[in-house]
């Protein structure tokens, strides 16, 4: 069947179409309703179906595939290997259920996961959709004021966390940072369950704090079936930032998930059971839940989790584990790719890439030097993929199961299957039908399976801040803008919000300027991101201080600056630190009061600020321009 036929297909005969999709997972009860749409802009997949993801993703290959690799660990922070076979993937899981279980752990109730990358992190996050508990996993880069709210709004019982992190040799305590967080969050969690790698103190908190390795220990022996749960039971909540300082809670359901993954690995990523997939993310994004965990482990492949940079030991490292592993399908970031573009290229003719058949990009865009200089050196398709945590899996690619037509420099592709991709007029909410129109990427509900259910704990949000945008028109906004040539090829053309993506994550500017905003010194702040060659976006400040003298001389400005920079640090994590702060007297502002970010991010790219009748007083413009130039 041509791609065209079956994408038609997926949206003509919506149900029809899903129900077969619905045949690649096992269900104990099978759906009775497709899709539930009856209640806009919600979607109730596979009503009626009862099924289970850990035992689709572990329990269901046991009769089949038992001594065959499941998840393959490497760490080259710690010199650690080990490979689980489906058959000890499941007696880990199943002994980690036992311990929450034996925590009070059940249906409905959330567990917080804030680990590095180690099995027991997957085992957990496994262990708890047995259990039909919700799991949120917290990136480990995320510091104490991020997790705190997480904490707070997932309200976990029990939280699952290591003593330590390592990134380029250097270890990176957890649990103070834990601690930290749970201090300041409202919300008490009953228990932390700690893994202790030996890498960090960890002083435990008497009656609170509990030691895994002991707790399995205690637990040994014990069974715990998967516990059916509806398909539309929430599988796991993933925190997500917006244009609000405050994340949402992106929750995803069982059923839905489970067959929306099962039918990527399949149509899009070609992925086959008894083969291996290598995802470079981490656990904390959506791509490392649905293509380091839930994806490969569904379709019965091995999955690789690597905890570690891609250039140490040495930049030949993803492609030694590719030769060992025999990887078929390997799943990265374009950051990533620049940085292996600095080293020495030998590195990647070294090793046997023989089993490698793509590789797959996303999470920002891909610029086409990057692509071509990847796709060159390894002599494999590199197939770019546009989604959002939102989504789950690839909105935007070319599904290479079943479409044969090359990629296009830039674009991800066509629209997948299910998803009703629309361009839409940021003000009139009108359809841009004629190829090369610009308009806001928006897809026409209800969302196809895998996709977010709501926001956890607020539906009002999810309507309000997805689905209110057009007028007229109940439709999905991506906060994406995207053009579509007269081939069907989508081209993203960034955000139009002021979410930014510094090295394939996420983040609001809301987020970093409130914490900054947090410092004593700090009476205003501006955030915007600013192109960068390495991690496309930098996080740039603006900051305006509560006594400008502390920011005279460049020893004051160097000081706070690290200062500040510091606070983000311990906050919010390295990953939101701004590259530079930068200090002014005034911000730009519209005569309402709005911050013109917009204007501010031209200035540090060398643009032009464009329309600026609204600016309270251009002045304020005239020094961020000069601060610039005196950097
Ligand atoms: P996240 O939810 O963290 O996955 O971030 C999603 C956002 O990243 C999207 O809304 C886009 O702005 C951007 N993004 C993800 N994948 C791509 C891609 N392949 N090309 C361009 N932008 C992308």
């Amino acid at each position: 069947m041509h791609y065209e036929d079956f994408y038609r297909r997926s949206i003509d005969e919506r149900d029809a179409f899903w129900a077969e999709q619905a045949g690649a997972i096992d269900w104990e009860t099978p759906p009775q309703v497709i899709c539930d749409d009856s209640r806009p802009p919600f979607a109730r997949w596979f009503v009626g179906g009862r099924t289970n993801l850990c035992h689709n993703a572990v329990d269901r290959h046991l009769a089949e595939r038992a001594g065959q690799n499941a998840l393959i660990h490497v760490s080259s922070e710690t010199g650690q290997e080990r490979v689980y076979s489906y058959a000890e993937l499941h007696a880990e899981v199943v002994r980690c259920a036992a311990v929450l279980e034996s925590l009070g752990v059940g249906l409905g109730d959330r567990v917080l996961i804030y680990m590095p990358m180690v099995p027991e992190a997957v085992f957990a996050m496994l262990a708890c959709v047995r259990l039909g508990a919700i799991h949120s996993v917290v990136f480990g880069g995320f510091a104490s004021t991020s997790l705190a709210s997480r904490i707070d709004d997932a309200k976990p019982s029990v939280v699952v966390a290591a003593d330590a992190g390592s990134r380029a040799g250097k270890v990176l305590p957890y649990k103070p940072l834990l601690d930290e967080a749970i201090r300041l969050a409202r919300h008490a969690p009953r228990h932390v369950v700690l893994v202790d790698r030996g890498l960090a103190p960890a002083p435990r908190v008497d009656g609170r704090d509990l030691d895994y390795a002991a707790l399995c220990e205690a637990q040994a022996g014990k069974d715990v079936p998967c516990v059916w749960v509806d398909a539309t039971h929430p599988s796991y909540t993933l925190y997500t930032s917006g244009t609000t300082g405050r994340p949402k809670g992106v929750q995803r359901d069982t059923g839905g998930y489970a067959v929306a993954l099962a039918a990527s690995m399949r149509h899009i990523f070609c992925g086959q059971a008894g083969e291996t997939f290598f995802s470079t993310s981490d656990i904390g994004w959506v791509v490392g839940h649905s293509y380091i965990v839930y994806g490969p482990l569904l379709a019965g492949m091995a999955t690789i989790l690597y905890e570690g940079l891609p250039i140490r030991p040495d930049p030949g490292i993803w492609w030694q584990l590719v030769e060992r592993y025999r990887v078929t399908a390997m799943f990265s970031a374009p950051t990533a790719v620049r940085v292996l573009k600095k080293q020495d290229p030998s590195f990647l003719t070294r090793h046997d890439l023989s089993s490698l058949r793509a590789l797959f990009l996303a999470g920002e865009p891909l610029d086409e030097p990057t692509a071509r200089w990847i796709g060159d050196a390894l002599g494999k398709p590199v197939v770019d993929n546009y989604w959002q945590t939102e989504t789950g899996w690839p909105v935007l690619t070319l599904a290479r199961g079943l479409d044969p037509r090359p990629g296009k420099p830039g674009s991800p592709g066509v629209p997948m299957y299910g998803y009703d991709v629309k361009l839409l007029h940021e003000v009139t909410g009108e359809e841009l039908t004629e190829p090369h129109q610009k308009g806001v990427l928006a897809i026409a509900g209800p969302l196809p399976p895998g996709c977010m259910q709501t926001v956890w704990g607020d539906d009002a949000r999810f309507v309000d801040t997805y689905w209110r945008s057009f007028p007229g028109r109940l439709a999905y906004n991506t906060f994406d803008w995207g053009i579509r040539d007269e081939d069907g090829y989508f081209f993203i053309l960034g955000r139009t919000d002021d979410v930014i993506n510094v090295a394939g994550h996420r983040l609001g500017t809301r987020e970093i300027e409130e914490c900054i905003a947090g410092h004593p010194a700090v009476a205003e702040v501006a955030v915007v991101g600013v192109a960068d060659t390495l991690k496309g976006q930098a996080a740039m400040a603006f900051a305006v201080l509560r006594d400008a003298a502390a920011a005279a001389d460049a020893a004051g400005r160097q000081r706070l600056e690290a200062d500040l920079q510091q606070h983000v640090d311990a906050r919010l994590g390295a990953v939101a630190r701004p590259a530079a702060v930068t200090f002014v007297t005034a911000l730009p502002k519209t005569r309402s009061g709005k911050l013109l970010r917009r204007a501010i991010q031209a200035l540090c790219e060398g643009r032009d600020p464009g329309d600026l009748t609204t600016i309270e007083d251009p002045s304020t413009l005239r020094q961020i321009q000069d601060a610039l130039a005196a950097r």
